[in-house]
């Protein structure tokens, strides 16, 4: 079976393609530019060259076409026509408390989607816009949702509420929903099969450090708690956004600046995290390197990164009341050794215990970066979203298949 996974954004769509019967990626992709001029299409296959096709593309029905005539063209195509996509999945960022896990869509879905629009009005309609596009170019093929925050429903409620009145989660749903669920999801599954241990058996801190970052704890191959919130701003410190800060200080900086409630909103979400901290830049690499050549301000940021990622992993320890497994993945945390390397040096209390060499190899395979003598697991997990979206709808689509067929 070939799946497509599609990541759509309001004027951004990523593809990939799949075929499920060894899990490969046939072709992936994705358009910029989506109601603007000059769209752009930028198609990869494995072993051939990148291909670009400027165009006008005024909105996401057109978008996917044109993802299905590079899929299907002659020259840098990889099938044969259309028909030869049996499913298509998507990623949703917010499920809300109405998804718990991945479904198959259909009207009542589609109404649930829309229901969420308000608590993720970057996201969900742009989705929004990636399923009806799917609809529109292949009809009666199975689609499938898959939400960023279905992992964490799991969390119980001593874990998800905030100690405001409680009159606002009943009305409004203010609560922790957590975000990054789909990775925290796959590398935790991942660290269980590299060990060989069962995951329900498992304390596993999960600390996805890309350019949006969060902590996760993962008790039993279910998560606990979780480091964003209601929203991806809380928690640690990422690339642009803040992470916790005391919420006072929004009324307070909306006073002394003379500044609107957007205008707050955007500084801590776009504005602040190692960008505003190190005067250099949101990007780790760059960080670093200004570090290493003498920025004091690039040793501060960094600095401040890491000792946030080191309290969660604390907090998460004693939330769990153990740790087994200590696991770094995504952009910084898969390739940034001496990140690495400074949030562990203050974690020895707890039995981590980092073996340097390992922790300087690099590879895009899972591996063990502890020392031997660790009683904790210390691991680098690549993540891969996609790849989990895709062994969802598979599973998903192969099921209503079977059923469809008994039911004949
Ligand atoms: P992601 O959001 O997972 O795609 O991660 C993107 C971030 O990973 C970038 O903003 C970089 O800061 C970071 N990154 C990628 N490669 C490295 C590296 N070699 N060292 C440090 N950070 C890196």
């Amino acid at each position: 079976m070939n799946v497509l996974v599609i990541n759509a954004g309001s004027s951004s769509l990523k593809y990939q393609l799949y075929d499920m019967n060894n899990e490969s990626v046939l072709a992936k992709g994705r358009v910029e530019r989506i109601g603007m001029e000059s769209s752009i299409l930028t198609h990869e296959v494995e072993g051939q060259a990148e291909v670009r096709e400027v165009s006008e593309i005024l909105e996401h029905t057109t978008a996917v076409r044109k993802v299905l005539d590079m899929l299907t063209h002659r020259k840098f195509g990889v099938l044969r026509n259309i028909e030869d996509i049996q499913a298509v999945g998507h990623r949703i960022v917010h499920g809300g408390e109405s998804f718990r896990e991945s479904v198959l869509i259909d009207d009542e879905v589609k109404l649930e989607i829309r229901k969420l629009f308000d608590l993720a009005p970057l996201h969900n309609p742009a989705h929004m816009m990636g399923i009806t596009a799917v609809e529109a170019n292949l009809p009666g093929v199975p689609q499938a949702v898959v939400f960023d925050t279905a992992f964490h429903q799991s969390m119980p409620p001593s874990s998800y509420l905030y100690a405001i009145p409680t009159v606002l989660y009943r009305k409004h749903k203010i609560r922790r929903y957590g975000f990054h669920g789909t990775s925290h999801d796959y590398v935790s599954k991942q660290a269980a099969e590299f060990l060989g241990r069962p995951l329900d058996s498992l304390k596993i801190v999960s600390c996805h450090i890309g350019n949006g970052a969060s902590c996760t704890a993962i008790l039993n191959g279910k998560s606990y708690d979780t480091s964003m919130g209601m929203t991806p701003l809380e928690g640690l410190m990422m690339g642009t956004r803040s992470g916790d800060l005391d919420p006072a200080i929004v009324p307070y900086t909306i006073n002394k600046e003379d500044l609107t409630l957007n205008e707050v909103n955007s500084m801590l979400n776009k504005h602040s995290g190692l960008m505003a901290v190190s005067g250099i830049s949101s990007d780790m690499r760059e960080v670093v390197q200004a570090m290493e050549e003498g920025s004091d301000s690039a040793r501060l940021a960094f600095e401040m990164y890491a000792y946030r990622i080191r309290k969660y992993v604390g907090a998460y320890a004693a939330a769990m009341n153990g740790i087994d497994v200590l696991l770094f993945t995504a952009g910084v945390g898969e390739n940034s050794a001496v990140l690495r390397k400074r949030v562990c040096e203050g974690l020895t209390f707890l039995g981590i215990d980092l073996d340097e060499n390992r922790n300087e190899v690099r590879s895009g395979e899972t591996r063990r970066i502890s020392a031997d003598r660790s009683r904790v697991e210390v691991l680098v997990v690549p993540t891969n979203e996609e790849l989990l979206i895709a062994r969802d709808t598979y599973r998903l689509a192969r099921n209503r298949a079977l059923t469809d067929t008994l039911g004949d």
